[in-house]
């Protein structure tokens, strides 16, 4: 009797490890699931990217202006051309691909032919009458007897690379204005400067770019050029 006494709740207690075991069993292969799920859900977004098509980096949606530089002062038209294109209009000067016209040619003239201007540029486009977006082929030309120091080409060439860009003289802080060396708050000019940025937003449409800063010049000699 005592062992039947005994052996009764000996018999619960090991159903009863039975069920805990069962229970245990149960909640750990509940975990395994759910674990296995959340590795599924956290795995899905990474393999997701290469699934889609990724768009281009850099779709800009403005127009762009070919040119064409004969000029023999490249390193001075790239400088000029990254400075304008840097601003953020939706403008952009490109060169022009082999074989084909380009919208601007820029040329230096004869340093035997007497002129008393640095640059000039034939502009298709009525700047006299304010800003406006050129629709034909261009030219510009450099004077070499201008072309002296580093500081005075890179602001007669952004100076005519504006213009072939749309832009009139100014008088203000601005690279446009039509005699230099420029000097703005005691700093000289020898590129767009963030009045020029405006005007070619404006012009062009687009937004000035965070990283747009004008141009750190030397200072350049006291005579003067006309452009
Ligand atoms: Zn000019």
């Amino acid at each position: 009797m005592a062992t039947r006494f005994e052996s009764l709740p000996r018999r619960r207690r090991r159903g009863a490890v039975v069920h805990l075991t069962a229970a245990l069993t149960t909640v750990a292969l509940a975990v395994v699931a759910l674990s296995t799920v959340m590795t599924y859900i956290h795995i899905r977004p990474a393999e997701l990217p290469a699934q889609i098509p990724t768009p281009p980096l850099d779709p800009f949606m403005g127009v762009s202006l070919s040119y064409r530089d004969d000029s023999g002062y490249e390193e001075d038209v790239q400088t000029a051309v990254a400075d304008w294109n840097s601003i953020g209009a939706r403008v952009r000067l490109v060169p022009a691909a082999e074989g084909r016209t380009a919208d601007i040619l820029i040329r230096t003239i004869s340093s035997r032919r007497r002129v008393d201007w640095a640059g000039r540029t034939w502009v298709s486009c009525d700047t006299a009458a304010g800003p406006c977006r050129p629709r034909g082929p261009q030219t510009v030309l450099l004077n070499p007897v201008h072309m002296r120091d580093r500081d005075r080409r890179l602001a007669i060439v952004a100076h005519e690379l504006g213009h072939a860009l749309g832009q009139p003289h100014r008088h203000d802080c601005s690279i446009m204005r039509p005699s230099g060396p420029i000097m703005c708050a005691g700093r000289t000019v020898c590129g767009p400067e963030l009045t020029d940025a405006l005007v070619l937003v404006r012009l062009w449409g687009g937004n000035i770019t965070a990283d747009f800063q004008p141009r750190a010049c030397d200072s350049i000699d006291g005579q003067e050029s006309d452009f």
